[in-house]
C-alpha cells in the first residue's frame, strides 16, 4: 500500500487517544475500505508500558467483530511513541502480525506527528498519510 487516506477528525481522534495515555504507549485499529479509513477503534494497551504495546485481546476481538459486522476491513494499526522515534522500532517489526499499515504517532517537543509504514520481511517502507 502506497498511501492511506483519513479525515482530519480521525487523525484528531487518534491524537486525543494517545495524548490522554502518554507517557504510556496507546494503540488502536483503523477500519475501512482499500486505503480509506472509515473508523478509528481505540484499544487498551494492556502492557501499560512506555516502550511497547499489547492490545487487550478481548477488546481487539470485539473490534474485529465490529469491523466485520459493518462490512469493513482491518486496514491499519496505530500506536504511539510518546518519547519518539517517529519510525518503527525493532519491537514493532518483531511484533507486526498483520499485513496492514502501521501508523505511528510520535511526540516531539509536545507536538504529535503521525507517519505510516508498511512492515514486511523485517523491513519497513513509508506509507503516505493523506489527511483530508
Ligand atoms: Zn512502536
Amino acid at each position: 500500500m502506497q498511501s492511506l487516506t483519513l479525515k482530519q477528525e480521525q487523525l484528531q481522534q487518534m491524537i486525543a487517544h494517545v495524548n490522554s495515555h502518554a507517557p504510556l504507549e496507546a494503540c488502536g485499529l483503523l477500519a475501512g475500505h482499500n486505503s480509506k479509513v472509515e473508523a478509528v477503534l481505540e484499544v487498551t494497551n494492556q502492557a501499560q508500558s512506555e516502550v511497547r504495546f499489547v492490545m487487550n485481546p478481548i477488546e481487539q476481538l470485539n473490534a474485529f467483530e465490529w469491523i466485520e459486522s459493518n462490512g469493513l476491513d482491518l486496514i491499519g494499526i496505530f500506536h504511539s511513541h510518546p518519547a519518539g522515534p517517529e519510525t518503527v522500532s525493532p519491537t514493532d517489526i518483531a511484533d507486526a502480525a498483520y499485513a496492514v499499515v502501521h501508523v505511528i504517532l510520535a511526540r516531539t517537543n509536545g507536538a504529535w506527528r503521525a507517519r505510516g509504514f508498511w512492515i514486511e520481511n523485517e523491513k519497513y517502507n513509508e506509507v503516505t498519510l493523506q489527511v483530508r
